[in-house]
């Protein structure tokens, strides 16, 4: 007996939801292949250079989640700001619980000071500070926030900051945060992300808010 045209729609149905189910497995089979040669390609250990920029809100946050996840993993960690904010920062005063020691600019934000000499003797003394865990072999991840602006403004010599990254022990990471990072930062840099804004809360009137902000 021939098979009713609803039983027929049914089959074709079936079949080809199990070519589709086929076709995925076929294409995430080949999907793990690639990734699978690109882990075992991947056999080199060494100190990175990250680079976060970009006008997009997340870029100290995200150097401080890397801090938190090495620190969590019983990493030694150390931080340069170079700008500071007029607010106390969270992730400080939980860090420094954490044995992270931390070293601030003591201006706030330059567009505040709006004194350049005052803010190159700033920068400067913080730099002391930076160059010294760039040259500390105990440290495992070092962060400079917010150091692209030093570089920029010129309170910082950019090769003097190129020479101490290129000669920091080489199991050491460094990540660097801040806006319009210098094209030779980037270059020497082993990843680099750029955060895109799409919005922020602040252009709608809403201020800076505790724990997600600072
Ligand atoms: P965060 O510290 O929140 O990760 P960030 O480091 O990416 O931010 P910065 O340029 O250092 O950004 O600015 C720090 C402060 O400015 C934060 O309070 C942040 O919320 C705010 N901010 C960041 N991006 C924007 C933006 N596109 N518009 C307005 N405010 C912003
Ligand atoms: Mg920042």
């Amino acid at each position: 007996m021939s098979k009713s045209e609803h039983d027929q729609k049914n089959d074709k149905k079936h079949d080809e939801k199990q070519s589709k189910q086929q076709k995925h497995q076929q294409r995430q089979q080949r999907l793990k292949e690639k990734v699978d040669a690109r882990i075992a390609n991947a056999v080199d250990d060494k100190g990175l250079v990250l680079v976060i920029t970009g006008n997009g809100k997340g870029k100290s946050t995200s150097g401080f989640g890397t801090i938190a996840r090495a620190v969590g993993h019983g990493l030694t960690a150390a931080v340069a700001q170079f700008i500071k904010g007029t607010w106390d920062c969270g992730e400080r005063n939980l860090l420094e619980m954490h044995a992270v020691e931390f070293s601030v600019m003591a201006t706030g934000f330059t567009w505040e000071t709006q004194n350049k000499e005052q803010d190159t003797l700033a920068a400067q003394a913080t730099w002391q500070d930076a160059k010294r865990f760039l040259q500390d072999t105990d440290l495992d991840v070092v962060l400079l926030d917010e150091i692209t602006y030093m570089v920029t403004y010129g309170y910082i010599d950019l090769e003097e900051v190129i020479t101490a990254i290129n000669n920091r022990p080489v199991h050491q990471h460094l990540i660097i945060t801040g806006r319009a990072c210098h094209r030779q930062l980037i270059e020497l840099a082993d990843t680099v992300s750029e955060v895109q804004s799409i919005k922020h809360a602040f252009d709608n009137g809403i201020k800076a808010q505790k724990g997600i902000d600072w």
